[in-house]
């Protein structure tokens, strides 16, 4: 919340006028305000627009200016300082990638995200990472080809509180991890990831999670969580992980939804009933996919918990205990057999050879072979090959999925071939190949619905006002190369990827600039669905802030659904600080449970550049209790106050 710099808001406003814009639809319509003759940085002519909210296609030109897109319609009259035609190709929001593993240390160019489309990651999934966010600055100081943001791990802070031990927490601890969490919420943790099914954070017990994340239940975030389960208790696991997030008043997400295992297959028609029962009685329940039906973890995913506990020294020890290592190879046995047929399908990526050949050429079982692995080369990048078909589908075509690549920015020639070619993946084999989804449909995955599911107010669709992070492909020709042999191998199709209104990828090529920034999540932007219905949002009446003094504020706005144009008159009047705006163009309108955000352009007196806008209105901030609004205009201007006044959503 900055105060006004006075020179950048030099002269007072003449008139703040009432604006109407009633546009159905996007045909290419003129946008009459163009009086002088308006001038972008870049202009992208006669793209495909597929928006992100999951509405059809249709042919526009964009402007985009100082990082945002300023402008969608006609501009052939308009000028850019770089103009280029996209004629043919796919002009879709950069894709938002919840789910990351990078490597923090390639990020400053991040070839393999920016070569599948991708410009936003959210790291430190699964319950990992820093239990300190300023490891976020560090990054951007050192230069981000790509936007990231960070969750704040919960396994990390169990660890860190309680330690490696399977215990029950002290209430003392409880309320530690509490504090902890809520400091990483403070600095702009994107929500509370998860990760019950490992060690330490699969010690604790369901209330215990429930205790610790319940102190996010203002901040109205998400909690990914990867289950403890995906195998025989996947039903259980699944519904645990919506308990917790319904008891702590936080959206669950179940990350990388699958199913493991024969025995198992078909139980996504349950675990997806699940997440849809959830949504029906009006707790927001997601979840994210990545489009391959083998994972990739650690060997030690299937060596039995008990003889983890303690770490990688005790397994050892038990490994090493004669009247133990009978019983563990039997166990690890049962446990390749609920997650993948037998031991042909325990792939490993860096040897090229399963484990079923490696046991065959020393002469032992599958589940010895492990155990010397492990003893020998630790727990090496595993690929299980443990899906059907039919349970990927099904949960793909759920709604509130959206895809993900558990992958992230790498350089690695070892891996899972998802950390090259998730996102062309999905849009050349689920799309085009295999016709399981629209377009639309699957660009709404992987940008307007992960933005809404983690709480992104300014980032997803291509509207007015948002960030500019554009992705340009074509539809008939874009694709994964990457295989599970030959996992290095650059996605083809993706021609141009623009991060925060510069080119990342252009035809093709990366620029190596680093315009990517470590972005934060504020309160005022919660976890909520996408709107599927009209919205309506009005506020009338005049703000107040103790530092930043009154103002006056009347929006009425009407949006139909599908459509990201809009029936509305926005008015903000800040006199001491000389700011009088009219909205001239309105982005999506998002809203949830008394709560709004648009985006949109506006112009300051004396001045034909169209600035962005980002508005977000809270019926009841959860923190104060009273209605407040929350105003940011360009990068300079930001004004939040308590509405003396009604709002009303919908
Ligand atoms: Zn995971």
């Amino acid at each position: 919340m900055k105060r006004l710099s006075k020179s950048f808001f030099s002269v007072l406003v003449v008139v703040a006028l009432l604006l109407g814009i009633s546009l159905a639809g996007y045909p290419k319509t003129e946008q009459s305000k163009a009086k002088t003759k308006q001038e972008f940085d870049l202009i992208l002519h006669d793209g495909m627009i597929i928006d992100g909210t999951g509405s059809k296609r249709y042919t526009a030109d964009i402007g985009i200016s100082d990082g945002y897109i300023l402008s969608i319609g006609n501009l052939d009259k308009a000028s850019g300082k770089t103009e280029i035609n996209v004629d043919g190709k796919i002009v879709s929001p950069g894709f938002i990638d919840i789910h990351s593993h990078a490597d923090t240390e390639v990020l400053s160019t991040a070839k393999s995200s920016l070569t599948q489309g991708v410009t936003t990651e959210l790291i430190s999934p699964d319950g990992g990472g820093p239990v300190d966010l300023s490891y976020m600055s560090e990054l951007e100081d050192k230069g981000l080809a790509i936007n990231i943001g960070s969750y704040i791990g919960f396994n990390s802070v169990w660890e860190e509180v309680v330690g490696y031990d399977d215990r029950r927490a002290t209430s003392d601890e409880i309320f530690e991890m509490r504090s902890l969490v809520e400091k990483a919420l403070q600095d702009g943790a994107w929500g509370i990831s998860a990760g019950l099914f490992y060690a330490p954070g699969n010690y604790a017990q369901m209330q215990e999670v429930i205790n610790v994340v319940s102190v996010a239940e203002k901040w109205r975030t998400n909690f990914p969580n990867h289950i403890r389960n995906e195998n025989n208790h996947v039903l259980e696991a699944t519904a645990e992980t919506i308990e917790i997030g319904e008891s702590a008043g936080i959206v669950p997400v179940i990350t990388h939804m699958k199913v493991m295992g024969p025995d198992n297959w078909g139980k996504s028609v349950e675990t997806v009933k699940l997440i849809q029962e959830a949504n029906n009685r009006g707790i927001f329940a997601a979840a994210d996919q990545y489009p391959y039906l083998a994972s990739q973890t650690g060997l030690t995913a299937i060596v039995p918990q008990w003889v983890q506990d303690g770490g990688r020294e005790e397994m050892l020890k038990r490994f090493a205990d004669p009247s133990m290592r009978g019983q563990i190879e039997e166990e690890i046995h049962q446990t390749i057999q609920s997650r993948v047929k037998d031991a042909n399908d325990v792939y490993f990526p860096t040897k090229q050879t399963t484990l079923q050949d490696i046991a065959t050429e020393s002469g032992v079982s599958p589940g010895e072979a492990t155990m010397q692995i492990l003893e020998k080369e630790g727990s090496l990048r595993t690929i299980y090959f443990f899906g059907s078909q039919e349970d990927f589908e099904r949960i793909l075509m759920n709604s509130t999925t959206a895809i993900a690549s558990d992958g992230g920015a790498t350089e690695s020639s070892s891996t899972h071939p998802r950390r090259y070619g998730t996102q062309p993946r999905v849009l050349g084999k689920l799309v085009r190949k295999d016709r399981l989804l629209s377009l639309e449909e699957a660009v709404k995955k992987m940008t307007g619905l992960p933005a809404s599911i983690i709480g992104m107010v300014d980032r997803g669709f291509i509207a007015e006002g948002m960030a500019a992070d554009i992705t340009i492909f074509d539809a008939n020709t874009v694709i994964d190369k990457a295989t599970f042999d030959n996992p290095k191998q650059y996605a083809e199709g993706i021609y141009h990827v623009i991060v925060n209104g510069q080119f990342a990828v252009k035809d093709s090529k990366l620029t190596n600039i680093q315009a990517g920034q470590a972005l934060k999540r504020k309160y005022d932007m919660p976890s909520r669905p996408l709107n599927k219905k009209e919205n309506k949002i009005s506020a009338k009446g005049q703000l107040v802030n103790e530092n930043q003094g009154k103002a006056q504020i009347d929006i009425y706005i009407e949006q139909k659904a599908g459509h990201a144009r809009s029936k509305a008159k926005v008015q903000f009047i800040d006199k001491e600080n000389d700011i009088h705006i009219k909205l001239e163009e309105i982005g999506v309108i998002q809203t949830y449970k008394g709560w709004a955000s648009f985006t949109g352009t506006t112009k300051l007196k004396n001045s034909q550049k169209s600035i962005p806008i980002l508005v977000t209105m809270d019926k009841k901030d959860p923190f104060t209790g009273k209605a407040t609004i929350s105003i940011k205009i360009g990068n300079e201007y930001h004004y939040r106050g308590t509405l003396k006044g009604d709002i009303e959503v919908n």
